[in-house]
C-alpha cells in the first residue's frame, strides 16, 4: 500500500493533507516550502478518503484525486503518495487522528511528525475527531496565501489542551503565493472550457483531459 523503505528512519515527516480535487501548483508549493522551513525528510501526500465534513458535497471519485496525485508528485524525490484514507474509507468516515496514528505508528516515536494542510481547513479543527490528542501529538502546518489573516484562525486556536499547552504552541503558518491557485477555480474553469495551463503540472491537465472530469 506505500512504498517507503527509504525514510523508515526519518526524523521529520510531512503528512499533506487534502481533497486533492485535483491538486495543483499551490499544494506543491505549500509542500515544498514546509519541507525546506521545517527540514522534513518527505512529504507524504495523503488524498481524502471519505472526508467527514463532506458528506453531502460532491467530490471527484477518489481513484481520480489518488491518481492526479501521482503524476504531480511523481517529478520530487522528496514526495510520495499514500492511499492509507482512499483504503480506510471502504469502512466508513476517514479522520485525520486515524491518519496521523497510522504514521505516526509506522515510523515510531523518534520520528516528528507534521501535519500540513490548508488554514481555512484548520478554523474548523475544534470539530475534528480527538482533536486534542491529535494536538497533543503531531504538529500542524497552515497554510494560505498572502494577505490571508490568520487572526481568525489565532483566535480560534488561542484555546489550552489537556497537557498544559496551547493550541497555538502546535501551529505553525506559511504564507504561499501560489495558494492562490485554487482546486475550485480549477474545475470552474475546466467547465467553462478555460484554459488550466500552468495551474497544474501537465500530466494532471492531461488526465482531466482524458478523463473528462467537470466537463
Ligand atoms: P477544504 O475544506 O476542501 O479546503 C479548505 C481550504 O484549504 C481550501 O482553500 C483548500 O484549497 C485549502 N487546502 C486544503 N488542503 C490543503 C493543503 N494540503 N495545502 C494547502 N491548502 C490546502 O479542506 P479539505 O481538503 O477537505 O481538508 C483538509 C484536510 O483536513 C484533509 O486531510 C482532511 O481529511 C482533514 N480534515 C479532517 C477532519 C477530521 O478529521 N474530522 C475534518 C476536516 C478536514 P484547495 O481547495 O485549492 O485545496
Amino acid at each position: 500500500m506505500l512504498q517507503l523503505p527509504l525514510i523508515r528512519d526519518a526524523k521529520n515527516v510531512g503528512i499533506m493533507g487534502g481533497t486533492f480535487d485535483p491538486i495543483h501548483l499551490g499544494h506543491l508549493v505549500t509542500a515544498e516550502e514546509a519541507r525546506q522551513q521545517f527540514g522534513l525528510d518527505s512529504v507524504i501526500f495523503v488524498p481524502s478518503g471519505h472526508p467527514p465534513h463532506k458528506n453531502s458535497q460532491k467530490v471527484s471519485d477518489m481513484e481520480h484525486r489518488y491518481l492526479m496525485t501521482v503524476l504531480a508528485v511523481i517529478t520530487n524525490p522528496h514526495f510520495t503518495v499514500s492511499r492509507v484514507e482512499i483504503e480506510r474509507s471502504l469502512k466508513g468516515p476517514t479522520y485525520t487522528v486515524d491518519t496521523v496514528k497510522w504514521f505516526q505508528n509506522y515510523f515510531g516515536p523518534k520520528t516528528q511528525v507534521y501535519f500540513i494542510t490548508g488554514a481555512d481547513a484548520m478554523l474548523d479543527i475544534l470539530t475534528w475527531k480527538d482533536y486534542e490528542h491529535l494536538l497533543d501529538t503531531c504538529r500542524f502546518i497552515a497554510a494560505s496565501r498572502p494577505g490571508y489573516s490568520f487572526s481568525r484562525l489565532r483566535k480560534t486556536l488561542d484555546k489550552s489542551i489537556s497537557s498544559g499547552a496551547t493550541i497555538l504552541d502546535r501551529v505553525s503558518y506559511l504564507e504561499i503565493p501560489a495558494m492562490a491557485i485554487s482546486s475550485t477555480d480549477i474545475r470552474e474553469r475546466v467547465r467553462s472550457g478555460k484554459t488550466i495551463k500552468y495551474l497544474t503540472p501537465e500530466a494532471v491537465e492531461q488526465y482531466i483531459i482524458k478523463n473528462r472530469l467537470w466537463q
